[in-house]
């Protein structure tokens, strides 16, 4: 998912130095043992949910949720869209191996700062739903470890997850890519009624007074989601889901668009549909925050 993250290619080994930044240069997999295991039972692992396949990690602030967070980021990835920060993830094989438990031991490293910070641990990708039960073990490991946790994903594949992983999350960052399921579609190449299924699924949950809190999440491309009837959708829609249960989205983040994944479109050698789109003009962006503060919505 990650449509505002920007996580570096990969390679290396292990995972040692992190990178406190919000601009995401990434941390690539320094300190994460890669597991080698054969193939046959790598498969196996990966529907156990003890091995997954990760792109990157990150020790970010200001970003993916409260405090300081660990990000990992997982690979593979169903939907494709044109602004992708990180094209690189869309293959899951291209991902590397890593047990859930090396995972879980750098959550553990990092509990003094997500207490300090009021961080804690936020599965992204790429399409974290695309590996779920590994994405599950994570989450219910790091919840049981007293760790906020955080799903950030774009509901596609909300079907993935199980109530039990709903209950294990204390956040979810909901990316709805638009509104209008004609632009969902341009955007992503999918439909845009799993995302919103998703979305209500969340706020019905919550009825159990356990329903994870949710961040909606906007990416706002000139010429291509910024349309006023696209964004009173999307609107329209979030508040549906606030009025199913009170308080189920807490902000609405409008996220400009940039160029910063342009670079790894041509590294991969694909076309980029988004050349020469500019980012949003301030104005813009004022407009479209507006638009959500009329339907009810904190959003910044
Ligand atoms: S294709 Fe879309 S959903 Fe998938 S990682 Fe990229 S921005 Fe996120």
């Amino acid at each position: 998912m990650a449509v505002a993250s920007l996580p570096a290619p990969t390679g290396a080994a292990a995972l040692e130095a992190p990178v406190a930044a919000t601009a995401r240069p990434g941390a690539g997999l320094d300190g994460l043992t890669v597991a080698t295991i054969e193939r046959g039972d790598r498969l196996a692992a990966m529907r156990a949910g003890t091995l997954g396949s990760v792109h990157s990690w990150e020790l970010v602030t200001a970003v993916d949720g409260p405090g300081t967070r660990l990000t990992v980021f997982l690979s593979g990835c169903p939907l494709q869209c044109l602004y992708c920060h990180n094209p690189d993830t869309l293959r899951m094989r291209d991902g590397t191996p890593v047990e859930a438990d090396a995972v879980l031991d750098r959550v553990r490293r990092y509990i003094p700062i997500f207490r300090q910070t009021g961080g804690g641990l936020t599965l992204s990708g790429g399409e974290v739903l695309m590996q779920p039960a590994f994405a599950a073990r994570i989450l219910a490991e790091a919840k049981q470890l007293g760790v906020h946790t955080a799903l950030d994903t774009s509901g596609y594949l909300g079907r993935n997850a199980t109530e039990r992983m709903l209950d294990n999350t204390d956040l979810v960052l909901l990316d709805v890519k638009s509104g209008d399921p004609e632009t969902y579609r341009t955007v992503t190449g999918r439909p845009l009624e799993p995302t919103l299924a998703f979305g209500e699924r969340l706020a019905r949950h919550g009825l159990n007074g356990r329903g994870p809190e949710v961040w909606v999440r906007f990416v706002l491309v000139p010429g291509l989601t910024d349309d006023p009837a696209n964004v009173d959708l999307v609107a329209e829609h979030v508040a549906r889901w606030n009025a199913i249960r009170p308080g189920t989205v807490t902000r609405v983040e409008v996220l400009p668009f940039h160029q910063m994944g342009r670079e790894k479109w041509h590294a991969l050698q694909r076309p980029y549909a988004l050349e020469d789109t500019p980012a949003p003009e301030p104005a813009l962006v004022n407009r479209v925050v507006a638009q959500f503060r009329a339907h009810g919505l904190t959003s910044y």
